[in-house]
């Protein structure tokens, strides 16, 4: 649904990437393609700007994260406004009290309210409850047909006006609040703990219908009133979603036809016009096609970033940020880069977790495996070793460590002295590393990472 959203957000990052520092010329581009990668995704108009609105404050403002490249923080804001926009955490099913809990849907017709009563029943009832479909849809012909079929799918009953008979010209002179009031007391007749009502829905917005779906909702006072949204109708949807929350004030948001191929921009936009979660996703035409609506997993599927998310996570916990803004300032300062700051370097890198994971996340490892395979992570212990066995004073100036210091720091650590030398020539090349690349503006990298 979202790949060319996907594909044209990706090519925006990849721009960023080998950038040591964004410019305010920088941030004003990206946020241009990602307005028009989503305009052209048919996100409503108000919710792009108000997006890229803050998407650009926030880039700049830069909020500093020294474990974090600036490509790497754009994709982390864009992810969390996305998240935002989606609705924020993800939103369950408000059981009630007292069963049985009432679940009322609306929606235009077609938009897979029919459809979505079968699904959620048949998911309701896989969590271990006794849900009651009720066919208060009595405006299109075949509805009550249509429900009672995909009750029988789901093995799910359903109360409908003329039970087992149903026709077609019955259904349409019944009263759809007189029908969700009895299937009420029906459900609660036979003890069924979650009751879901079906109702009618028109090819567009209007008066009577909502006034009709209101009566129902004042009858029976539903826990929940879910609003079924069509992802394919593009910009009407953001129109459509007002009028009913005005006219039902629904609670959540389900969006059906998620498999489709339509750009589906305007389904996101709804959550953030209504302030309503959405709650639900349809995917397909079989039952089984549903799934809970995870704001963060949808945003991560439309960024196409998987683990790199979690890797971020962790280099965020685990980041020192002390640590990393006493080396930011040391740079500025043109200090010396010394043994006890390459050392805290490299403490820093284990503490994000085992280095060879790590690494394993980011795109591209492929790659890199067989280096990776190769790495020995206790080649930072025998480094921390060797830097621990030398003086403070040793640490800081380095050109004293002569042949007798050199000697005496291997019997110190247990090691050979060449490794004190090779440790020494390694530091030697971070340190003119460091130099160069404060000289030249760059951000502090990962000097003399061994093997
Ligand atoms: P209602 O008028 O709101 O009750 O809509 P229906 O449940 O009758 O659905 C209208 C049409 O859309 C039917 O042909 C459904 O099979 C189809 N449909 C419903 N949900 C989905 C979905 O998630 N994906 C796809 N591809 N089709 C769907």
């Amino acid at each position: 649904m979202f790949n060319s959203l996907s594909d044209r957000l990706a090519a925006t990052f990849k721009n960023l990437r080998g950038k040591g520092r964004l410019s305010e010329a920088d941030v004003d581009a990206t946020v241009r393609e990602i307005r028009r990668a989503l305009l052209d995704a048919d996100v409503a108009v108000p919710v792009v700007r108000e997006f890229t609105g803050k998407v650009r404050e926030r880039a700049l403002g830069a909020e500093v994260n020294a474990a974090l490249n600036p490509a790497q923080q754009i994709v982390k804001i864009v992810n969390e406004e996305l998240v935002e926009i989606l609705g924020g955490q993800t939103r369950r099913i408000r059981l009630a009290k007292n069963p049985p809990t009432v679940i009322m849907l609306a929606g235009l017709q077609g938009a897979g309210k029919t459809t979505l009563a079968g699904k959620l029943s048949k998911w309701l009832k896989g969590q271990g409850h006794s849900p009651l479909l009720v066919a208060a849809d009595l405006q299109r012909p075949n509805a009550v047909k249509q429900l009672q079929v995909n009750g029988e799918r789901a093995g799910v009953p359903v109360f409908a006006p003329d039970p087992g008979v149903s026709s077609e010209f019955e259904a349409a002179t019944g009263d759809p609040v007189a029908v969700a009031q009895a299937g009420l007391a029906e459900a609660r007749s036979k003890l069924h703990d979650v009751v879901i009502v079906d109702t009618a829905g028109r090819l567009g917005v209007d008066a009577e219908l909502m006034q009709q779906a209101a009566d129902i909702r004042a009858a029976i006072s539903p826990d929940e009133v879910l609003f079924v949204i069509d992802a394919m109708i593009g910009q009407d949807a953001v129109a459509t979603a007002q009028a009913f929350d005005e006219g039902v004030n629904f609670t959540g948001i389900v969006l059906s036809k998620l498999d489709g191929d339509a750009r589906g921009g305007a389904a996101l936009s709804v959550a953030t016009v209504t302030g309503k979660p959405v709650m639900f996703a349809s995917t397909g035409e079989s039952l089984d096609d549903f799934e809970v609506f995870h704001p963060d997993r949808m945003a991560s599927r439309i960024l196409d970033m998987g683990d790199v998310l979690t890797l971020i996570e962790q280099a965020e916990k685990n980041w020192d940020k002390d640590e990393a803004a006493r080396m930011a300032k040391k740079f500025a300062d043109q200090e010396d880069f010394t043994l006890e700051d390459f050392l805290a370097q490299m403490n820093q890198i284990r503490n994000m977790g085992s280095m060879k994971k790590m690494l394993m996340m980011m795109p591209g490892a492929q790659n890199i495996r067989q280096q990776l395979e190769q790495f020995d992570e206790r080649e930072i212990d025998r480094v921390e070793a060797i830097v621990r066995s030398m003086t403070p004073h040793e640490r800081v100036a380095p050109k004293i460590i002569n042949g007798s210091r050199r000697a005496r720091i291997a019997r110190g650590s247990g090691v050979h002295v060449s490794e004190v030398n090779g440790l020494l020539e390694r530091f030697g090349q971070a340190q003119k590393m460091m130099k160069k690349m404060a000289s030249g503006g760059g951000i502090p990298g990962m000097p003399g990472m061994p093997g």
